[in-house]
């Protein structure tokens, strides 16, 4: 992130570029000092994706799990985290999710906060999420609510990040500099964007 240096403490200050499922996962984590299974597959590999390395991470989720003792992390944490670098079992280096892959694989259960909340949370509730996101916008509620209504979930994450990007994406278009064409069809693509937009 123009050569800047993510840490373990850097995070909290980068949940304003995330887009609303990794918010959550965020929120959730801080919340309850604690993310079940996928929570972690799902956040854990963003943040990878968004430059933070695996010792950070370590530092990261050993400190966010503030409620066990440092041998329950090491027993039962440690393993997962680096095996999503690839340092464990087989080797193998996993990506970040796409929203296709969260929108369509393991849908999250009761007490479950991984997910695309456009796709998994009730209306009600996604509109408490985005509220709790500083979004209050009323024509931009009604048309996130038409587009999950009509099953058009990343389309209405599209507009969330229009809406909370338009002063800066107007300015860009302005001045004929415009970079960002396409539709975001990647939480990390979300979060660079914004990251890029605002910095
Ligand atoms: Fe996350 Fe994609 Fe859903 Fe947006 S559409 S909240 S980036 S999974």
């Amino acid at each position: 992130l123009n050569g800047a240096t993510i840490t373990a403490g850097s995070i909290d200050g980068l949940v304003q570029y995330m887009p609303l499922c990794m918010r959550h996962l965020h929120t959730t984590l801080r919340r309850d000092k604690h993310l079940k299974h996928f929570g972690r597959y799902q956040y854990n590999l963003f943040l990878k994706g968004i430059g933070l390395s695996v010792e950070e991470s370590l530092i990261f989720w050993r400190q966010s799990f503030s409620l066990m003792t440092d041998d329950q992390f090491t027993k039962e944490y440690r393993y997962n985290i680096r095996h999503a670098y690839g340092l464990q079992g087989t080797g193998r280096n996993y990506k970040p999710l796409s929203c296709q892959q969260i929108l369509t694989e393991r849908a999250p259960t009761a007490g479950q906060a991984h997910g695309c909340p456009y796709r998994h949370f009730s209306v009600d509730n996604l509109i408490a999420s985005l509220n709790a996101a500083g979004i209050h916008d009323r024509d931009l509620l009604k048309g996130v609510k038409t587009d999950v209504e009509a099953t058009k979930f990343h389309i209405a994450c599209n507009r969330v990040f229009e809406h909370a990007h338009a002063r800066e994406l107007k300015k860009e278009s302005e001045t004929g500099s415009a970079r960002f064409k396409e539709t975001i069809i990647h939480p990390n693509e979300y979060f660079t964007r914004s990251f890029m937009l605002r910095n």
